[in-house]
């Protein structure tokens, strides 16, 4: 819906509202008023064990409710979030809603899964990261292993011997990490055994051809195999059809997450999923 025209504008295409335009600074200043006005808020996607079919950890993924268009996607407001540097206080937002929430699920006596947060390239980038985790940690009373981090392949590459010290304090702190879309970036198969993570997620690009494309299979295969191999969980992005979860079951991958089970929820209806779950 919101497309980039050239440099400068971007167009909010609504038929309900016969379009509207919106320059790039238009689009900063109502991302800056969202953020005041508490517009962004967590999704939470599940993540399921293949072998159970039950719920054994969430995705939470940002959306801006837009008063007037209605849930925006994170594809088209991120990138320009991480241009201007409103990523930082739009990570460090997502964090306390998301460390809240567990607590609250806590508290109504759920199932005390880990639940994962984005983290943004500049994000990574602080000097005073692991702290700030450590702060939102503490002031929701949280166990730390419930947090779980994704970073990209490409974040952690692109300074791996810096990236190695910081994911190391994040782990001392009893964080979880993950690897997201993996086979994605450049990776350094010398890094990736050095890394201190617990998770890697097969992007969803190597998901959707599965079951027509050998060579992606292939790939998934290897991927969950060296994976296992390095002692890390495999997690499948993007599942939407059965037949690829039968494939990824018989080479072994141990979670998934996809349309196939759910889309990304508000968390009252995450709460019903794990509920039903339950039973
Ligand atoms: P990601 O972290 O790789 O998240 C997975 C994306 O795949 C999500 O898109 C999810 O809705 C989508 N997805 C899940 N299952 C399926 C499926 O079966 N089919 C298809 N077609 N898509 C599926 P979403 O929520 O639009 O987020 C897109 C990206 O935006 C995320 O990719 C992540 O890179 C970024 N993002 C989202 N929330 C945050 C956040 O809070 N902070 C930061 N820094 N980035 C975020
Ligand atoms: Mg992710
Ligand atoms: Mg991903
Ligand atoms: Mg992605």
């Amino acid at each position: 819906r919101v497309k980039e025209h050239g440099r400068n504008s971007y167009r909010f295409f609504l038929p309900e509202m016969g379009g509207m335009a919106l320059d790039k600074l238009d689009m900063e200043g109502n991302l800056r008023r969202a953020l005041e006005n508490d517009e962004l808020v967590p999704y939470y996607q599940p993540k399921v064990n293949i072998a159970t079919g039950r719920i054994v950890g969430a995705e939470a993924l940002v959306r801006w409710r837009h008063p007037k268009i209605g849930v925006v996607s994170p594809n088209e407001f991120i990138p320009l979030a991480e241009e201007t540097g409103l990523i930082l206080p739009i990570g460090e937002q997502m964090l306390y809603q998301v460390c809240r929430q567990i607590r609250a699920w806590d508290e109504a006596g759920l199932p005390r899964i880990p639940v994962a947060v984005n983290i943004s390239a500049r994000q990574f980038r602080q000097d005073d990261l692991a702290q700030r985790i450590r702060r939102a940690i503490e002031e929701s009373g949280l166990d730390p292993a419930r947090l779980e981090l994704e970073l990209t392949e490409s974040m952690v590459m692109h300074d791996a011997d810096g990236a190695v010290g910081t994911l190391r304090e994040l782990r001392l702190m009893g964080l979880q990490l993950s690897l997201d879309d993996f086979g994605t970036g450049y990776s350094n198969l010398t890094y990736l055994k050095r890394f201190p993570i617990n998770t890697l997620k097969i992007d969803r690009s190597f998901v959707s051809d599965l079951t027509t494309n050998p060579d992606d299979a292939a790939i998934a295969a290897a991927v969950v195999a060296m994976s296992h191999q390095l002692g890390l969980t495999v997690v499948a992005e993007g599942v939407e059809s059965e037949e690829q979860l039968q494939l990824l079951a018989a080479n072994g991958c141990d979670q998934y997450q996809g349309f196939l089970f759910s889309r990304p929820v508000p968390a009252e209806d995450f709460e019903k999923l794990l509920r039903r779950d339950l039973e």
